[in-house]
């Protein structure tokens, strides 16, 4: 049975990436290899094994989500992980540093809204709704906000109703894209509807909006809001949440029949910046020690659930690298560096307390990956790098060929939040490339919990990520750096 699913995921992988990613290498069908020595081939192949068959990195993140839960920027739940994580990796032996960042710091409260006034409604009745605050609104009143809502769909539609949004409540109501989530685009559907999220509520705090709502992000409609990060782009922040997609709907039906109104009442704060860290975790290298090959996901969470899928496992995926090179007593010629992100979710702070510790010495980042598209099987590799690296890759993508990884998806930009500014510096980045067509269903909401997170589909991103870091840190060079485009002259 295992055997059927996984060959029919092949199959579909292969029938849905056509054209946009290039598949390297098939079980039935290994590619010639350049010229890689067997030791080094046989290496690769035993650090797969190894990962594929330790569940060391299951049992973390089961200690993680199960006895500190939610792990909010700032919160009390994100000091005790970065305490646990750094135990964990020091009982392995690895060099551990905690890199200090400030780090955001905002406290949900309370978000209550029911519809009062719509065309049709008996008397006396109201419509409760179901929506959660955006990460960084502000509060309303204290008894609450009553207003009427604009519905829009798009940006282009809101200054169209520009004069209208004055002291009311603007709805964004825009659909996320589960046909794309489906075809292999999940990324692009995120970062589609995504917008809203980001930058809506500061344009209607432009337009003197009292408030904003937008339509949650993800792909299935279980009722649930999905939080996240608003941006208010020197904006003051106003009240901003999410509407699970149901809400949205109804308001959107009634807004065609005639006003709405609505009570909305949020609680949420901003206290000052909170003092964080980024857990840096070395296993140093035999030749070069000060050249580092980064594996790495981020700690912090949203406070709706326990960021099971983002990112318990891809932060103890990371982690899982250092145990299968500690199993195997394996130290390659650079330093595997594992890096568990301070505050991803609210802004990557985390992520830049380290760059600003390394820029000067840039040329010591090798390579850089980054695993943070939730708990599906590992298909392959995403790769930001350059031409000529894709065949140097081969090696790799034909050991990982047995568990099905094997595909290589060439990406030009960012392919993880946190390595983002180290990939513009033109340090080739990765992510383990993930089944992500569901990581949506539950992204951001209270349901992002340890039973999402199939214990094979985690061994399955460990041995990918384990092998490609084992290779990048073993091999005689790093990879060639990736062209920087020059900024554009006016
Ligand atoms: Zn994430």
């Amino acid at each position: 049975m295992k055997q059927i699913q996984h060959a029919t995921l092949q199959a579909l992988a292969a029938l849905v990436l056509i054209g946009n990613f290039v598949s390297v290498a098939g079980a039935a069908d290994p590619p010639a290899s350049p010229a890689v020595d067997p030791a080094f081939a046989a290496d690769l192949a035993r650090v797969r094994d190894a990962a594929a068959n330790s569940d060391w990195a299951y049992r973390r993140l089961e200690e993680l989500t199960d006895r500190i839960g939610p792990r909010l920027s700032g919160s009390p739940g994100q000091a005790a992980a970065i305490t646990q994580v750094a135990a964990a990796l020091r009982s392995l032996g690895a060099r551990v540093t905690l890199q200090p960042a400030k780090v955001p710091h905002w406290i949900r409260g309370e978000a209550r809204a029911e519809l009062t006034e719509y065309v049709g409604r008996p008397a006396g009745l109201t419509q409760t709704l179901h929506l959660t605050a955006l990460g960084g609104s502000a509060a309303t009143p204290v008894g609450g906000l009553a207003t009427r809502v604009i519905v829009v769909h798009d940006f282009a539609e809101l200054q169209a109703h520009a004069s209208e949004i004055r002291g009311h409540i603007v709805l964004f109501d825009a659909h996320f894209n589960q046909f794309w989530a489906e075809s292999g685009h999940a990324g692009n559907a995120y970062g589609s509807a995504g917008e809203y999220r980001f930058r809506g509520p500061a344009a209607a705090a432009k337009l003197g909006a009292a408030a904003a709502l937008v339509r949650s992000i993800g792909g299935a409609d279980y009722r649930l809001p999905h939080t996240g990060i608003t941006r208010w782009d020197g904006q003051t922040p106003i009240p901003a949440a999410a509407l699970a997609a149901e809400d949205a709907d109804l308001i959107a039906r009634l807004a065609q029949q005639g006003p709405v109104t609505m009570n909305l009442l949020l609680t949420s704060r901003t206290l000052p910046d909170a003092d964080s860290f980024n857990v840096i975790a070395d296993w140093p290298g035999r030749q070069h020690p000060d050249e580092v090959v980064i594996v790495s996901g981020h700690l912090d969470s949203w406070d709706l659930a326990t960021g099971a899928t983002d990112d318990g496992v891809g932060v103890m995926g990371a982690a899982g690298v250092i145990e299968i090179l500690q199993k195997l007593n394996l130290h390659p010629r650079r330093t595997v560096r594992f890096v568990a992100w301070a505050s991803e979710e609210t802004g990557s702070q985390g992520a830049q307390a380290y760059f600003d510790s390394v820029k000067g010495a840039l040329k010591t980042q090798c390579a850089a990956i980054e695993s943070d598209d939730g708990a599906g099987r590992a298909l392959g590799i995403a790769a930001a790098v350059s031409k000529d690296s894709r065949e140097i890759l081969k090696p790799v993508l034909e050991a990982l060929a047995p568990i099905g990884a094997s595909i290589l998806k060439p990406e030009e930009g960012e392919v993880g939040a946190d390595i983002a500014t180290l990939q513009e510096s033109g340090v080739p980045g990765f992510a383990p490339l993930v089944d992500s067509r569901h990581y949506f269903d539950y992204h951001h909401t209270a349901a992002d919990t340890l039973d999402k997170v199939d214990p094979g589909n985690l061994k399955t991103q460990v041995a990918t990520m384990a092998t490609l870091a084992y290779f990048l840190a073993e091999r005689n060079d790093c990879l060639p750096r990736v062209p920087v485009e020059a900024p554009a002259a006016h």
